[in-house]
C-alpha cells in the first residue's frame, strides 16, 4: 500500500524519474503504517478533556557544541508532569534537525548528537549542506533536481544511521526533516519518502483568519495534501505540491499577546507596538508573528523582530495557553540550539535584544511554566506522530482526596491513605483500595520520585 502510494506520488511528478522510482522498493519499510490516510483535522483524534496537551521542541542545525549541550543537559533535568500515561513523569524529549556536512569530522558535534540519540531524542535530518532552494529568493523557482535533493537527504542520513564505531551518530532510525529556509517542493519531499522519512515540519501553518489558536491544525499525512499549503500556494508563495505518504508537523504562526493581557505575562509595555515598529509587515490586528526563534531574536536590520527573552517568554506562554482553552492542537515550537550558547567563545551576532543568558532564562521559565500545567506533556514530533497512529488518553495524578460526599466520572483520580487512584468508572461512595472488582485502580505511576 505504502509502495502503490509513493509510486502514486511518483507518477504525477511533472516527470517520471527512473531512479527516484526505484528506490523506495528496495527501501520501504514495513515497521509503520504510514500509508493510512489521515487528513487536516482541527479536533483532536479522541475527547478533547483526555488529550495530553502536547509541547514539542524542534531544534534546527546543532553545529555549535556550547547551546546543543546546555539545551541536552537542561531538558534532561526536568520531567513531564505526573500520570499514567505513557509520557508522564518521563524526561522532556525533543527534536534535532542535524545539519550533517558542518559537524562531520567535529569530534566534540557528533558526541553530543551521539548523546542526544541516546537519550531517545529525535534526530532529524536538516540536509547535508543546507541549500537554499530558490533562484533569486523566488520561493516559486528552484536551481535544485531531484538528484541533489536525494543526495542531501540520503548524505546525512547515511551520518546519522552509520554506527559510532564507523564514525557514525548511531541512530536506530531518522524519522523526521526540515527544510532549510523552509523551502521545499516535491523534489524535496519525493526525496523524503524514498529515504524512509515519516515526517517533515516544514510547513508554514496558522496564517488564515480563522485560526485564533485555539483551533489549529493536528498533525496529518500529506494523502490529501495541506489546507495550509494550498493558502500559501494560493497566495503565490510556496509551489504546488503532489500528494504524499508523510505526516506533516504543521508549523503554527505564533500569536502576540495583545495588549490587555500584558501584566498576565510580565510585560509592561504592549508587545504588538514593539512588534510593529520593528517588522514592517506585521499585522498588529491579528498579533501573528513566526514560529522561530530566528525571527523572534534576530536583529530588525534582517527583517526580524529583535525581541527580548522575556517578550519570546510572553509569547510562548499565550500561545500554550490559547491552546489549553481551546482545541490542544500541539505547539511546536521551531528552535536553534546555537542560539542558547556561545559560538567560539562569543555571543551569537545580531540578536540585540537579548543575550545567551536571557534566551537561556526564557527557555527554562518557558519549560517551568508548561509544566506547571498537569496537561502538558513535552514530547518529540516523532512521538506525537506515534500518538496520532494510537493516540492515549491522558490521566492525571490526583490533586484531591478522595471524599465519600463526591460523584467521580470514569478518568477521575484521588488520593486516599497515602494511595493514588483512578476511577475505571462512575463511582460514588465506594472506598478505594478496599475491595477487588472495585471501581478503583491504583496508579502506581503517581508515586514517582522526581528526579
Ligand atoms: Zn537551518
Amino acid at each position: 500500500m505504502r509502495i502503490l502510494d509513493w509510486q502514486f506520488g511518483c507518477l504525477t511528478n511533472k516527470e517520471l524519474r527512473k531512479s527516484m522510482c526505484l528506490v523506495p522498493l528496495l527501501l520501504a519499510s514495513p515497521t509503520f503504517a504510514d500509508d493510512q490516510s489521515q487528513p487536516p483535522s482541527q479536533h483532536s483524534p479522541i475527547n478533547t478533556a483526555e488529550t495530553p496537551m502536547f509541547v514539542s521542541l524542534g531544534f534546527d542545525d546543532n553545529n555549535d557544541a556550547d547551546g546543543l549541550k546546555w539545551v541536552l543537559e537542561t531538558l534532561s533535568q526536568y520531567q513531564n508532569p505526573k500520570g499514567a500515561d505513557k509520557h508522564a513523569n518521563k524526561p522532556l524529549s525533543a527534536s534535532f534537525f542535524m545539519l550533517c556536512g558542518l559537524s562531520r569530522g567535529n569530534a566534540e558535534v557528533l558526541t553530543l548528537w551521539r548523546q542526544a540519540a541516546q537519550a531517545g531524542h529525535d534526530i532529524g535530518n536538516h540536509t547535508e549542506t543546507h541549500p537554499d532552494d530558490k533562484v533569486n529568493w523566488n520561493p516559486l523557482e528552484s536551481w535544485m533536481t531531484a538528484e541533489q535533493w536525494q543526495e542531501e537527504v540520503s548524505h546525512c542520513n547515511e551520518l546519522l544511521k552509520a554506527s559510532v564505531d564507523d564514525g557514525g551518530v548511531g541512530a536506530s532510525s531518522v524519522n523526521g526533516f526540515r527544510a532549510p529556509f523552509l523551502t521545499y517542493d516535491d523534489d524535496t519531499l519525493n526525496a523524503l519518502v524514498a529515504n524512509g522519512i515519516r515526517y517533515d515540519a516544514s510547513f508554514p501553518a496558522g496564517i488564515t483568519a480563522e485560526h485564533d489558536g485555539t483551533n489549529n491544525f493536528w498533525p496529518h499525512t500529506l494523502h490529501n495534501g495541506s489546507p495550509e499549503h494550498d493558502l500559501a500556494v494560493n497566495q503565490g508563495w510556496k509551489p504546488a505540491i503532489s500528494a504524499f505518504p508523510l505526516w506533516q508537523i504543521p508549523m503554527h504562526t505564533l500569536i502576540v499577546p495583545p495588549d490587555a493581557l500584558m501584566e498576565k505575562y510580565g510585560l509592561p509595555y504592549s508587545l504588538r507596538d514593539k512588534i510593529a515598529k520593528n517588522v514592517p509587515w506585521f499585522d498588529f490586528v491579528s498579533g501573528k508573528g513566526d514560529n522561530f526563534d530566528w525571527n523572534l531574536y534576530s536583529e530588525p536590520a534582517w527583517g526580524a523582530a529583535g525581541l527580548s527573552g522575556d517578550d519570546v517568554f510572553a509569547i510562548y506562554a499565550y500561545n500554550l495557553d490559547l491552546r489549553l482553552s481551546g482545541n490542544k492542537a500541539p505547539l511546536a515550537l521551531g528552535l536553534h540550539s546555537a542560539f542558547y550558547g556561545l559560538v567560539n567563545g562569543q555571543e551569537p551576532i545580531g540578536m540585540p535584544g537579548s543575550t545567551v543568558e536571557t534566551r537561556r532564562a526564557a527557555l527554562e521559565r518557558f519549560i517551568e511554566y508548561a509544566l506547571s500545567k498537569p496537561d502538558v506533556r513535552f514530547v518529540s514530533h516523532i512521538e506525537l506522530v506515534d500518538w496520532m497512529h494510537s493516540p492515549e488518553p491522558m490521566t492525571l495524578c490526583p490533586s484531591s482526596e478522595w471524599d465519600v460526599y463526591k460523584t467521580y466520572q470514569k478518568g477521575d483520580s484521588v488520593s486516599y491513605q497515602g494511595k493514588d487512584y483512578v476511577a475505571k468508572w462512575w463511582t460514588t461512595q465506594q472506598i478505594p483500595g478496599l475491595y477487588e472488582n472495585s471501581p478503583w485502580e491504583e496508579i502506581e505511576a503517581c508515586t514517582v520520585s522526581p528526579i
